[in-house]
């Protein structure tokens, strides 16, 4: 995700390390590399103009500081004028005073819309929330049987214009199944009988921009007045995020934007110019088709991950999620001793994979960027490969490794598909990296590893 913005914009500032002063020759040669960079990540020209003016500015009028070097006030700015380009400020939910919240997704067909609202309605129960999703796309054909199962998925009930769904039993609608705007209606209304206390309601999209599209999606947003409109769009598509957008803008109006698909080649254009050219914040951002692979957006974070310089924030909100702490300090205590057996190392494992994708966990690393060849060659796969081999063991196996003998690994090699060469280097490096870590720990002194510090 921004990859080469984020080297382009790194390198430019690079150069500007060890300079004790900046003349204004530096800062406009400067400019002109992150302008370059900002317009090959098909940022829209409008907003590259103002960034690229702004920071002039900023830099030229010597904004003296005692902390830092001059080169380091030139990122201090950029980084600054990033995260005012991305939004400022988080920008969280409104919640309704009397519920039901009534969310509206409005966005082109294949944005992502129904993906989004199962991620959201995951997030929403997360927080406590009591969501429910209602179909409204009655043109694509598989729309609602789609949504039913992308609800399923995330155990949130759907609201839809066919009998047999979730909600209330058969025929509880009493619309006709043709009418989004009175499936929408109904979706709300059903949802306040059952005190469901937010719905999401996901609308149809259209290849392009058309009347017929605007006019529905402004009805249902006239009959359900929704608390936030959001905005869905792929950042794939560039420049044509921000056309889309402002044709979303005049024609039904939105609170907020939900990037999807930023796991993509994305160039990051669409993050970095639709908040400036409808005034609209980023709220959420999604970033592949599970339903974990989806955040609230953070204009900081996005802004230091995008100038290399990590976001370990987050990071470490993923890790308190999905860690095990009582978990990690039974290895950690195993570590110290040298006893950790292979079952450990795959509860680990797995503990870590709930994060995400290998590649994003590690990419949220300060310097991330400059190991981006060696990250690429991080496969889940490979992880995958190794989960095979260890479940191909038997409990016995698991516990003492050392009993792992030839006709062992053969069986388990052919057990889990891989050859005896990858069982065999497993387990050679399972006991390199045991005793290692024993070492270490031993030296370290580090009884506490994965404890909380708070
Ligand atoms: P809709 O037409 O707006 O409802 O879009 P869908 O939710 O059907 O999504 C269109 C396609 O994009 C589907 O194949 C989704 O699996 C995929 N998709 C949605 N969000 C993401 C994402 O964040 N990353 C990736 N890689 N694919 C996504």
């Amino acid at each position: 995700m921004f990859d080469s913005l984020s080297d382009r914009l790194t390198g430019a500032l690079k150069d500007l390390r060890g300079k004790g002063r900046l003349s204004d020759a530096d800062i406009d040669r400067t400019c002109r590399e992150i302008r370059l960079a900002l317009l090959e990540a098909d940022v829209s020209l409008p907003v590259v103009r103002a960034f690229i003016a702004r920071i002039k500015d900023r830099a030229k009028g010597a904004e003296v500081s005692a902390a830092l070097n001059p080169a380091q006030q030139v990122v201090k700015i950029v980084n600054e004028e990033l995260v005012g380009i991305l939004g400022g400020e988080t920008r969280r939910v409104t919640y309704a005073k009397t519920p039901p919240t009534v969310i509206m997704l409005a966005g082109l067909q294949g944005a992502g819309k129904t993906t989004l609202a199962g991620k959201l309605g995951h997030w929403l129960q997360q927080q406590g929330h009591t969501p429910m999703l209602v179909a409204c796309d009655l043109q694509r054909p598989g729309a609602v049987s789609q949504l039913q199962i992308v609800g399923e998925r995330a155990g949130v009930p759907v609201f839809a214009p066919h009998p047999g769904t979730s909600v209330g039993g058969e025929g509880v609608l009493g619309v006709s199944s043709g009418d989004p705007v009175a499936v929408a209606q109904g979706g709300v209304d059903e949802a306040r009988r059952q005190h469901y206390d937010v719905v999401i309601i996901d609308t149809a999209g259209r290849l392009g921009i058309d009347e017929e599209l605007m006019r529905q999606a402004a009805d249902i947003r006239e009959a359900t007045r929704p608390d936030e409109v959001l905005f869905v769009v792929d950042a794939m598509i560039g420049q044509d995020a921000v056309t889309t957008a402002q044709a979303f803008q005049d024609g039904v109006g939105f609170t907020g934007v939900v990037l999807t698909k930023l796991d993509g080649d994305a160039r990051g254009g669409a993050a970095l110019s639709v908040r400036e050219v409808t005034g609209r914040p980023i709220m959420f951002a999604s970033s592949g088709e599970k339903l974990e692979d989806f955040d609230v957006f953070h204009p900081d974070r996005m802004a230091s991950r995008i100038l290399g310089m990590g976001d370990v924030l987050s990071l470490i909100e993923q890790a308190e999620q999905h860690w095990d702490t009582q978990q990690a300090e039974a290895a950690a205590a195993k570590i110290t001793q040298g006893d950790l057996t292979l079952e450990d190392f795959l509860e680990q494992m797995l503990m870590i994979r709930k994060m995400g994708p290998i590649g994003n966990i590690l990419g949220m690393l300060p310097g991330a960027g400059q190991m981006k060849d060696a990250l690429s060659q991080v496969d889940d796969k490979q992880l995958d490969r190794v989960q095979a081999i260890i479940r191909g063991m038997t409990p016995a196996e698991r516990d003492n490794p050392k009993i792992i003998n030839a006709s062992r690994r053969l069986r388990i090699a052919n057990g889990s598909g891989v050859t005896v060469s990858e069982v065999n280097q497993l387990v050679d490096r399972f006991f390199e990296a045991r005793k290692m870590m024993a070492q270490m720990s031993g030296r370290m002194g580090m009884g506490a590893v994965g404890r909380k510090s708070n």
